[in-house]
């Protein structure tokens, strides 16, 4: 039988501690202790409560806790004393199953492993799905995780505890993320569809109006058909525009979506899950016959991310009018214009067409979006959702420092003029004074030597600054600084400078009242509040410069790496996402009541 949230919130301490034995490797204190903390509104405060346990106890406790748990594949699992929860989880993941060389190899990556860090490799064999990782996924996760700093891996091992601990959970409570599982089988099913170079090599890349992406956009409006939405078509532009609608003809609509679109070799989940989670609220909607007061317009939108042709934020650039009428002229790198690229996806491709999919905003509440979000904070603070008080505010230069070019065993130190070392020099700073700010950014990407050579001094560094901060005018101050500095190093040195703004974006601060509502509806779900801004771009940006936006953000796992086939998030994390958007229409409902 199941246990409930309910028996486990009223057991005396020593019932509840044995209702949740099993969940951490032969360290039943930590959901002892966590148990102080009842009751709990959910599970998901649950395993929260005992995330909070284990980062308040020591390293010891921690290490501990990791050296408790058997190696993959290792000794315990050939003679057979791992625990009950191990062994399922090892079997379930085929271990109990590889042939001899696989077996060989995974005893030397636990050497190796054991060797570099001093305690076992820990993974969550059951994945982001619950359902298993493939063998060939747990070793090219083990091989990567070799070359982590020791400090890195012993968080990232506890990370894999906690999930381990929360598929245990959900087993003993008999919780299934059934919605959270089904959002996540549609990325899975979306992804099959990949351009044909990139397809070959089973990396996933999606760029405007080719093959791959017009049967995205056809499985998206098929999908959400089956889902309930009243209207579908693909709108000039590509966008797959789905439209449920309100209790009367004349309600307004809640605008939400995201991009389908990805750049090369990219993640599964970037743009998709911000389509894919309203339409699951849809689906729920409808299958309960139920009507809001509004009407819920979900957009995929066709283009963001600016690969195929350099027109970043096309598909939610036509909703605010500002699609630019020379990119019907500009060529991909096959010299296809993307006039030609609309005619052949059957598109209109005129200015009068995509001109029509401007909204007016007085018809809309206001548009939210919700992102996988693409860093690290939320995992490393085990946090499954985050709430966006802001798109980051940003400016890109490209610069090259002039000093002179000379020998570099001759010119002594004092008489060099090496614009490799000035740039170096402003590295330095621009780290510096972007971490001061705690939620600055500065990065120098592209950092070249042209024509260099092993024995020349650097007559010319060539580099791109970019800069972000939640707002313009901290980005503003930033940006003084750190050209400021750029100047005063370039002069002591003697050397020449030339900077090109390419770049200027004001932040988008989320709407006072929609981050609220976030607020509210991640609360109500029993997970911990965390506020955060966005320091990437996102369909919102352009949204906000014609109505309120907020947007919501879901952890990804593996540090929250994206533009990457390792980004990926759970199942578990999808269905409060899903629930999380659920709460925030009951509560525009009850504001708009008909
Ligand atoms: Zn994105």
């Amino acid at each position: 039988m199941p246990i409930t949230l309910d028996q486990l919130n009223r057991a005396p301490l020593a019932e509840a501690a044995q209702m949740l034995d099993g969940l951490y490797e032969h360290s039943p204190w930590i959901a002892q202790q966590a148990l102080a903390q009842r009751p709990f509104v959910s599970l998901a405060a649950l395993k929260h409560g005992m995330v909070t346990v284990l980062a308040h106890a020591s390293v010891d406790a921690q290490l501990a806790l990791i050296r408790a748990h058997p190696e993959l594949a290792g000794k315990a699992m050939v003679s057979q004393t791992l625990t009950a929860e191990s062994t399922n989880e090892q079997t379930r993941a085929g271990l109990t199953n590889c042939t001899p060389e696989e077996f060989a190899h995974i005893q030397q990556l636990n050497a190796h492993y054991n060797a570099k860090f001093g305690f076992p490799f820990i993974l969550a064999v059951r994945g982001p799905r619950g359902t298993g990782l493939a063998k060939r996924e747990i070793i090219a996760t083990f091989e990567r995780r070799l070359g982590n700093p020791v400090d890195f891996e012993r968080a990232e091992c506890l990370r894999h505890i906690h999930r381990i601990a929360e598929i245990r959970l959900n087993d003993k409570f008999g919780f299934e993320p059934v919605v959270g599982n089904e959002v996540w089988d549609w990325h899975e099913h979306l992804a099959r569809h990949s351009d044909p170079e990139f397809a070959e090599r089973g990396e996933l890349t999606v760029t405007y109006l080719t093959d791959a992406h017009r049967a995205c956009a056809a499985d998206i409006g098929a999908r959400m058909r089956e889902c309930g939405f009243d209207e579908v078509k693909i709108d000039a532009v590509g966008n797959v525009v789905g439209r449920y609608h309100g209790a009367t003809p004349a309600a307004k609509a809640l605008l939400t979506g995201s991009h389908f679109d990805t750049v090369r070799n990219g993640g599964k989940y970037d743009g998709r899950l911000g389509i894919f989670v309203p339409m699951a609220c849809v689906k729920r909607l409808h299958a309960a016959g139920q009507r809001l007061p509004f009407a819920i317009e979900v957009v995929g939108f066709a283009e963001e991310e600016g690969q195929r042709y350099k027109a970043t934020f096309l598909g939610s650039g036509a909703l605010t009018g500002h699609f630019n009428p020379a990119w019907l002229d500009q060529q991909d790198a096959d010299g296809v214009t993307m006039r030609a690229a609309m005619q052949h996806a059957g598109l209109p491709a005129t200015l009068e067409a995509i001109g029509a999919l401007t909204r007016d905003p007085s018809n809309y509440l206001g548009f939210v979006e919700v992102h996988i979000e693409q860093g690290p904070v939320l995992n490393e603070m085990d946090l499954p959702l985050g709430v966006v008080t802001s798109i980051n505010a940003s400016v890109r230069y490209l610069c090259e420092a002039i000093g002179m070019a000379s020998h570099a065993g001759t010119t002594p130190m004092n008489r060099r003029r090496d614009a490799a070392s000035a740039v170096a020099e402003l590295a330095l700073y621009a780290e510096q004074r972007a971490a001061a700010d705690g939620d600055s950014v500065a990065t120098i990407g592209m950092l070249q030597v042209p024509g260099g050579s092993i024995n020349v001094v650097p007559g010319r560094c060539r580099f791109s600054l970019d800069l972000r901060a939640p707002s313009n005018a901290q980005r503003d101050a930033l940006e003084r600084d750190i050209l400021a500095q750029l100047r005063a190093i370039c002069e002591r040195r003697g050397i020449g400078l030339t900077t090109e703004e390419t770049m200027r974006a004001a932040a988008a601060p989320s709407a006072p009242a929609w981050q609220a509502r976030w607020e509210k509806a991640v609360a109500a779900l029993g997970v911990p509040l965390h506020r955060m801004p966005s320091g990437a771009g996102h369909d919102a940006m352009k949204l906000h410069e014609v109505m309120p936006q907020a947007m919501l953000f879901v952890r990804g796992l593996n540090s929250g790496i994206s533009h990457n086939p390792l980004e990926s998030t759970t199942s578990d994390d999808m269905e409060l996402c899903v629930n999380a958007f659920s709460h925030l229409l009951d509560q525009l409902a009850t504001e708009h009541p008909n």
